[in-house]
């Protein structure tokens, strides 16, 4: 009788595609679960953590601690990182298939969604994904350049990027050279000449999808006044029947803290972060470039799934402004070789399991978590649960034979058709230097890491610091 996968001599091999939160989840209950398990996790990036790396605002450096939980199960014997390693490009989905016994999508959501308003595509009009990226040294944004000179920037979106974003185009530059923001966007931020940023919400302040630590700090900046008119936090009707009715602990301490804002005498600070609600962009203004946002007025009304929408009410008005940042939601692309639902902007699945949405059954041994899986919503924790979902549809899918396949080959074969094609593949332990080289460059500017932004930088870098530490033969 042949051994079972999962046993010692016979580990299960499973490829997880990307190594942000949702990936280390996974590989982490797949390490929990007590069969001997070998997971190679891939990255386009040389580096890994996904959004927690490219994503969370570097003034965040407390959320970023997570990663120490991420090397720890990095230092599993049978855990290995394939990094600088793209899926679909330098190792394909075929390939994938025959080396392992399951794969797991982990792969987040890459670009944004879109308001779909004239103007869009005019310079000036951004994806918080761009500007994200690019402030977090993200290797896809670096090159991107932002009218920082405006005086106004409106940030369309009332959801945790859009506090984000706000922050720090209102954050001073002490504040940001004490984070691991980029040495460019650092340099480009301290001399913006914004004074005004107006963050606007389709609903009201009861709908915002915020959360109230991420509120509240807006009101802690130093150098800015938070401006919130109290007629904006007069409620309507049908939110102030649901906020009597409904319990609401984020909502009603938003509104809370939103009141205090709006009832704060403003200190003449040097820069404005003005909160409106109830407002929908319509138009962005301008021939050559941004010149204003047209906007118009909504009001709520309850939908048939029984939520409050928002629908234009009253005459537009136009914002003047050169910069506009939607931040209005993530968006999942599709990968080469596996089942994408375009319209969810997700991989079709069913607790994980990926679905062919010909047949509407299981793929075998394919397997999503993270946004990919869900959608952009949620916290980094959020992604426990998750891939703990998804891991155990993969662990019964093992229990019952279905990942049964006759002939996957070790990983020294993996290993030899990387080195043919992809030489420069990197590690976890080279992944470790770089992360000492950038630590040591922040060390010097008194600032918790300074990232590399290119590729090359981190290979060639990677390579000075390998040859330094090579035994002189000598
Ligand atoms: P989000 O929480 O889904 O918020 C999206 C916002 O955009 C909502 O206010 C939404 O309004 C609005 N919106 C959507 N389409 C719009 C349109 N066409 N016009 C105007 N407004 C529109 O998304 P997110 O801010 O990208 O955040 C994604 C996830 O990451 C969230 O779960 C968030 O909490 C998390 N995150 C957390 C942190 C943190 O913990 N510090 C930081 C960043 C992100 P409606 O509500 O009306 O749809």
């Amino acid at each position: 009788m042949s051994v079972q996968i999962g046993a010692a001599e016979r580990p299960l091999r499973v490829a997880v595609i990307g190594s942000g939160p949702s990936g280390f989840y996974a590989a982490e209950e797949l390490q929990r679960s007590g069969v001997a398990v070998q997971v190679d996790m891939y990255d386009r990036l040389p580096t890994p953590f996904g959004l927690v790396r490219g994503g969370v605002a570097p003034d965040h450096q407390k959320i970023k601690s997570v990663t120490r939980v991420y090397d720890k199960i990095a230092a599993h014997p049978e855990f290995r990182f394939y990094g600088n390693v793209e899926f679909g490009r330098d190792v394909t989905h075929a390939d994938l298939s025959a080396y392992y016994h399951a794969i797991i999508y982990a792969v987040g959501a890459r670009t944004d969604r879109r308001m779909g308003v004239p103007g869009e595509h005019l310079p000036g009009s951004h994806s918080a994904t761009e500007f994200v990226g690019w402030y977090n040294a993200h290797p896809d944004h670096r090159s991107l350049s932002f009218r920082l000179g405006s005086e106004r920037a409106v940030v369309v979106g009332n959801g945790n990027v859009a506090m984000d974003l706000a922050r720090i185009l209102a954050s001073s530059a002490e504040q940001l050279a004490a984070t691991d923001v980029a040495d460019y966007a650092l340099r480009e931020l301290a001399a913006s000449g914004i004074r005004e940023i107006v963050v606007l919400g389709r609903r009201g302040p009861a709908q915002a999808a915020f959360t109230t630590k991420e509120l509240r700090e807006l009101g802690e900046l130093p150098e800015a006044d938070v401006v919130v008119d109290p007629a904006e936090l007069e409620l309507d009707p049908l939110s102030h029947a649901e906020v009597a009715r409904l319990p609401g602990r984020t909502r009603d301490a938003n509104l809370e803290v939103l009141r205090g804002f709006a009832a704060r005498p403003p200190r003449g600070a040097q820069r404005r972060v003005v909160l409106r609600f109830l407002t929908s962009p319509v138009r962005i203004l301008g021939a050559e470039r941004v010149q204003g946002l047209e906007v118009e007025r909504n009001e709520l009304y309850r939908a048939e799934d029984g939520t409050l929408r928002p629908r234009p009410a009253e005459a537009r008005e136009t914002i003047a402004c050169d910069l506009v940042f939607r931040a209005i939601g993530y968006q999942g692309v599709p990968l080469p070789g596996v089942p994408f639902d375009a319209w969810a902007g997700r991989i079709p699945n069913h607790g994980g399991r990926v679905l062919d949405p010909a047949r509407g059954e299981p793929v075998v041994g394919e397997y999503a978590v993270g946004w990919i899986k869900r959608g952009p919503q949620g916290i980094i924790g959020t992604n426990k649960p998750d891939s703990q979902e998804t891991v155990s549809a993969l662990l019964a899918d093992l229990a019952s034979g279905r990942l049964d396949k006759p002939d996957v080959p070790g990983r020294e074969v993996l290993e030899g058709l990387l080195y043919e094609r992809k030489r420069d593949f990197v590690s976890y332990e080279d992944w470790q230097l770089i992360d000492e080289l950038e630590r040591e460059r922040g060390e010097r500017a008194g600032a918790p890491r300074l990232k590399f932004s290119r590729v090359e930088e981190m290979l060639h870098a990677l390579g000075e610091r390998r040859e330094r530490e090579r035994p002189s033969t000598a």
